[in-house]
């Protein structure tokens, strides 16, 4: 089978691999049809995460049809059309049991071995998916597979940075970042009737922002948009999508006394020089989140098939998986904003 493997720094290749078999009787091995590059693919891409295995099989974010599954499977059953959640989880352990599924202590990040226990991804013609019953779930007939790919991972992501604001009706969020989780984020607020300003440096993401329901500006207009929108008060929430210090800062300076900094970028660097003195003055609460799609996939469904939320819009460039090389180099340029691989 073709499978994308990471081969060094910026490179990746199209491998010829073994398929995958079934390990145990709760795996389940799925047939890829749809499977995206996350900005978190980016990391070991650059050489950013210690640890990494290179020749890993990369991509948590996978769309695809049940081929086998084994005993232990009850749900979903062979032929039928699924998503993963990005990220495993056993159920059984403490944190699984208090419904904390993103903290699981024997979690694993598809694609990401090294950082995690050893887990090949789903950019390939097949993955096997540990604890099926848990990691995948039925995609209903109403959800096209470009819509569905979303709630494995970052549609999951901007619903968590959006909820944690706890914003009243019709108050206003800035995000910060407008890579696909912030315009996943964007999508949210707009559909849960709250004024979005948003913000990014690439014009065509700002576009993709407006067309999404947000008033989008670059950052250095950020503080002025911000400013006239509320009457030099600040924001009553910051989604911060970007995972730089800087976005950091910045939004630590846009946000309201009271207000709420929801952050969901990628944050690997351990030093952040957090000023306690404006935290405490402003009485800021700072929040980080990771998406959680085993709790919140079948909402999301829902709101797909309803209509409601329509997160294939941010997809860019969809190419075949052959062309992943290309994919790769494009994403990582912001020459495309979201690029989805068909097999
Ligand atoms: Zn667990």
């Amino acid at each position: 089978m073709r499978a994308v493997k990471l081969v060094g720094t910026e490179a990746v290749e199209v491998q010829d691999a073994p398929a995958p078999r079934l390990e145990s009787d709760t795996d389940a091995v799925v047939r890829i049809t749809h499977t995206a590059i996350c900005g978190a693919d980016l990391l070991p891409y650059h050489g950013h995460t210690p640890g990494f295995e290179l020749g890993t099989t990369l991509g948590h974010e996978f769309v695809g049809v049940v081929e086998s599954a084994g005993d232990g499977v009850r749900s979903p059953a062979p032929g039928q059309r699924v998503v993963n959640t990005s990220m495993t989880s056993d159920g059984t352990c403490v944190h699984c049991r208090a419904g904390r599924t993103t903290q699981c202590a024997s979690r694993a990040l598809f694609g990401y071995s090294g950082v995690y226990p050893r887990l090949d991804g789903g950019q390939a013609d097949l993955v096997r998916v540990p604890r099926a019953d848990r990691c995948l779930w039925p995609v209903p007939d109403g959800v096209s597979n470009e819509d569905a790919v979303f709630v494995a991972d970052i549609l999951p992501t901007g619903m968590v940075a959006v909820e944690k604001c706890s914003l009243g009706l019709g108050e206003l969020v800035t995000v910060l970042g407008c890579g696909p989780v912030g315009l996943m984020a964007v999508i949210c607020a707009s559909a849960s009737g709250q004024r979005v300003i948003a913000v990014d440096g690439v014009p065509a993401r700002r576009q993709l922002a407006e067309s999404l329901g947000a008033c989008a500006v670059d950052p250095n207009g950020a503080a002025d948009a911000v400013s006239a929108a509320t009457g030099g008060l600040g924001a009553d929430a910051i989604v911060e999508a970007s995972g730089s210090a800087a976005a950091m800062t910045s939004a630590l300076g846009l946000v309201r006394p009271q207000g709420v900094v929801s952050v969901v970028g990628a944050h690997f660097e351990p030093d952040f020089p957090l000023n306690n003195a404006t935290m405490f003055e402003k009485e800021i609460t700072l929040t980080f989140a990771i998406g959680n799609p085993s709790r919140d996939r079948e909402r999301l469904l829902r709101m797909i098939e309803d209509g409601v939320l329509r997160p294939s819009a941010v997809i860019t460039d969809t190419l075949p998986l052959d062309d992943a090389s290309a994919a790769y180099r494009a994403f990582d340029t912001r020459e495309a904003t979201k690029v989805v691989l068909t097999t």
